[in-house]
């Protein structure tokens, strides 16, 4: 069996790091051949080392880095090796930066294995138009869409009657929400499950994280939100679940280990032996399930609105709350303030049919400023 060629961009980060950990235990399976970080040249050049990589490229160098001979750096030298022939992209960018070179694999007809929900939130309508002009795949990473993608395979798209995203709830899922104004950022980045970075941490405990998946699923399932939910199920058991019209709910349960997902999506859908123990169902016992209370956690409706009005709204939605994050965690703006803000700047976004790429990027800077201005006034 000839291995599958997959480039990694985002190396070094903590998704990539777990490619690179699945990619290294079955060496007759892979070939990395193309590798991309932002700016950890060392972390990167282990990589390059290890796999004798023939491609790879440095995003945003620190001012005065030496650059090893023969690698690229910058965004076009970054599109360029996504753009290389290969059998999988996998993008494990954080946030916006992800944008261009994902369109770049996929103008290549590239099959994309994306972590990065933002591409799809941002610019979802551009980016399902290129797929399909190129021929491109893209398959999920995201542990939750694994989880719908696992369940919907095999089955008619015309039987599934709803997604149900499975959501932690985050550390705040029982605190009375009338005390939200007071919470500190060391209170929220506590999460009870998966120990992932700030920003990410930050949208589990407002739900802003589920609300993004929600758009995230409607591009990469082709189902229309009103057909998308989500239910708290706090010790993350159950990645997701679909419901079809006969009544079944076919649930997807692992423990939580990012590396399943990884391996599976780097493997287009074959599942690799002994990625992660399997879940010790008496161990994990009870599995519980809680209605998602709109009042508690206003991000989710808000999310599906921006989804619904289409365009670049929920371009609009994403750059505000990453502002209003990024200002939460550096004392800028309360906990309660985030999804309010949110939301004021999603009412005002420009309502644009069918956005290209610019717009995109322009509603993106306009949502980054009028939000910056808000949380100074
Ligand atoms: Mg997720």
């Amino acid at each position: 069996m000839t291995p599958r060629r997959v480039v990694l961009l985002g190396a070094t980060g903590s998704i990539g790091r777990q490619a690179v950990d699945v990619i290294g235990r079955f060496p007759e399976r892979f070939e990395l051949v193309g590798v991309v970080a932002g700016r950890d040249i060392d972390g990167l050049r282990a990589v390059t080392e290890r796999f004798g990589v023939c491609r790879a490229a440095v995003v945003n160098p620190d001012p005065g880095a030496e650059i090893p001979a023969g690698w690229g750096v910058g965004l076009v030298a970054a599109c360029e090796i996504a753009a290389m022939p290969s059998d999988t992209v996998c993008v494990a960018i954080t946030g916006a930066a992800a944008l261009r070179p994902t369109l770049a694999a996929l103008d290549a007809g590239n099959t994309v294995a994306t972590a990065t929900k933002e591409v799809l939130v941002m610019a979802g309508e551009v980016v399902r138009a290129r797929s399909r002009a190129g021929g491109a795949r893209i398959v999920p990473i995201d542990s939750e869409h694994s989880a719908l993608w696992q369940c919907l395979r095999g089955e008619d798209p015309a039987s599934v009657s709803r997604l149900i995203l499975t959501a932690s709830g985050g550390p705040f899922r029982e605190r009375d929400p009338a005390t939200f104004g007071t919470i500190t950022p060391e209170e929220a980045l506590r999460h009870p499950t998966w120990n992932m970075g700030p920003k990410i941490t930050i949208d589990c405990a407002t739900m802003m994280n589920k609300g993004l998946e929600v758009i995230e699923a409607h591009f990469l399932f082709d189902i229309d939100y009103a057909r998308i939910d989500a239910v708290i199920h706090p010790t993350s058991v159950v990645h997701s679940m679909v419901e079809f019209r006969d009544g079944a709910t076919k649930a997807q349960i692992g423990v939580p280990d990012m590396r399943v997902p990884i391996a599976l999506a780097l493997a287009d859908g074959e599942r690799l032996p002994g990625i992660a123990p399997p879940a010790d169902l008496p161990a994990l016992s009870p599995l519980d399930f809680l209605p998602a209370d709109a009042r508690r956690f206003p991000a989710l409706g808000l999310a599906r609105r921006a989804g619904e009005l289409g365009g670049v709204v929920p371009a609009v939605l994403n750059a505000a709350n990453e502002v209003c994050v990024d200002a939460f965690l550096h004392g800028g703006c309360r906990f309660d303030q985030i999804v309010a803000d949110v939301a004021d700047t999603v009412e005002l976004a420009p309502r644009i049919d069918r956005p290209t790429l610019d717009d995109v990027v322009e509603a993106d800077a306009w949502a980054r400023r009028r939000v910056g201005e808000a949380l100074v006034h």
